[in-house]
């Protein structure tokens, strides 16, 4: 576990500063950190590599995710990367929300989308630079992939496919 850490740190070092700065006042400071009133999707996902764990709450009011919150402890990027996940899908439909976590999912890997994709991720961007430390990309995605898990059904059911 210590010697995870020491890499991790010398790890960030390697980013870019304005980069880091937001990806540690993020984790310092999680947005929409908590449980929330009557969610309408949840889902769990663990993270064993590094054991991140992040309980997605969303409750969908109208097809729009009308609020959101998550529980969980994890390392620094696990915790940073929730906090923009969440601000990031705050109010979007299911639609625009799973396209996000595309967006992010593939970028994390290398897989490269346009620049309008990209800025519609905001903060969240930061951390598609992760790509840059194979250990640390499950712990980035993590988040995305509880949103993805939580809101696959919805779209199922609306019958409404974007791609
Ligand atoms: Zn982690």
């Amino acid at each position: 576990f210590k010697r995870q850490r020491s890499s991790f740190t010398l790890g960030l070092s390697k980013l870019n500063q304005l980069y880091r700065a937001v990806i540690l006042d993020a984790a310092a400071h999680p947005h929409h950190k908590g449980a929330i009133q009557s969610p309408t999707n949840e889902m769990t996902l663990h993270n064993p590599t590094c054991g991140d764990t992040v309980n997605l709450q969303l409750k969908v009011t109208d097809g729009k995710i009308s609020d959101i919150g998550f529980t969980g402890d994890g390392c620094t990027i696990s915790q940073a990367s929730a906090s923009m996940m969440t601000d990031a899908v705050s109010g979007k439909t299911i639609a625009e929300a799973l396209k996000m976590a595309k967006i992010f999912s593939d970028e994390a890997i290398g897989k490269q989308h346009d620049e309008a994709d990209l800025a519609l991720l905001g903060d969240a961007q930061t951390l598609t630079s992760i790509m840059q430390f194979p250990a640390r990309i499950k712990c980035a995605t993590l988040a995305w992939w509880a949103l993805t898990r939580a809101l696959e059904n919805d779209q199922k059911a609306g019958g409404t496919n974007n791609d």
